[in-house]
């Protein structure tokens, strides 16, 4: 390539730090998908377009493209998908690469990739309860794994990782609000020592997708998962809507089409049965476990919010 074409695009792929990521990055996807795999669940292949996909809750540049008349979307989350594949197979899980074009500031926040992957896991007939009880599991399984496999690498990075106790501490968001003020969820992320669950989510902070809890009108059967340290958000997930009446209620409250989801509205109205689910960003996961100030190191071809990317 010619001098000043790569310019600040290789930067990961000539560290040495990005050696120890990448060998520690496999020990995590072949710890999750072994324990995974272990307790019955099915990996299904990710999606990569589809013509409903995640619409999140805060706004991100279009991927939208057109292919023989028929509009797809590159993935955002395989939440849909996820959501009526485990209508048949009961327990799953992927490697779901995303793709989510972040405005500019998110760089600054040092965990946020415009093409990540998350281990994205449903699980028929699950409450939230068995969700952060599995995601618990999974995330001191991996920090134990690490810290076995991969000691050499930790060593090098001098990261000393301590093993979380389980259960993790729980704090519902409003009371967090209410003590910290609107930036909670980085003061408690950099005061805390261990990772920690933020619960009950108001319904306008999330997607229609998330289960509106029927005893607390307005919060969510839903929880977000925050790494300790400063490292900020780890996974979100919850319980799911999955009654016709209650997914169109909530896309009407969004100002979202129904027709937007179309597939995913159709199968609804056949009727779904409820599950819940979370998804773990793996390059979030992995900065956390190497301790690094930015994302991008964990990755040979980082695509930073805002900046050229090869
Ligand atoms: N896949 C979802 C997301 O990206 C997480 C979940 O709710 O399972 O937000
Ligand atoms: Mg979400």
């Amino acid at each position: 390539m010619k001098e000043g074409q790569v310019d600040g695009l290789i930067d990961s792929l000539e560290s040495e730090q990005l050696k120890f990521a990448l060998r520690i990055n496999g020990t995590v996807r072949s710890f999750l998908s072994g324990i995974l795999i272990e307790k019955g669940f099915l990996e299904i292949p990710p999606v990569l377009f589809s013509t409903a996909t995640d619409p999140l809750n805060h706004p991100v540049f279009d991927t939208s493209f057109e292919y023989y008349g028929t509009r797809y979307s590159i993935t955002k989350s395989m939440i849909f998908h996820k959501q009526i594949a485990v209508q048949y197979l009961n327990k799953i899980f992927t490697f779901s690469p995303n793709v989510r074009l972040e405005a500019a500031d998110k760089a600054l926040t040092g965990r946020h990739l415009s093409e990540f992957t998350q281990i994205d896991i449903e699980q028929l007939y699950a409450t939230r309860d068995d969700m952060i009880n599995l995601a618990e599991e999974l995330i001191v399984g991996v920090i134990e794994e690490v810290k076995r496999k991969n000691h050499d690498e930790l060593f090098s990075l001098a990261r000393d990782i301590r093993t979380p106790s389980t259960p993790f501490f729980q704090i519902d968001y409003e009371e967090a609000f209410k003590l910290y003020g609107k930036d909670f969820e980085s003061h408690l992320s950099r005061i805390m020592a261990e990772p920690f669950w933020i619960v009950n989510i108001p319904l306008e902070e999330r997607e229609f997708y998330d289960r509106e809890d029927p005893e607390k009108e307005g919060y969510l059967l839903d929880m977000d998962l925050i790494y300790p340290e400063g490292y900020g958000e780890a996974s979100s997930g919850g319980e799911r809507e999955y009654e016709i009446d209650r997914i169109l209620k909530r896309v009407k409250i969004k100002n979202q089409e129904p027709e937007q989801f179309g597939w995913f509205v159709d199968v609804a109205r056949k009727g779904l049965a409820p599950s819940a689910g979370f998804g773990i960003g793996i390059e979030r996961l992995v900065r956390y476990l190497c301790g690094f100030n930015r994302i991008e190191a964990v990755t040979p071809f980082p695509k930073i919010p805002g900046r050229r990317s090869i």
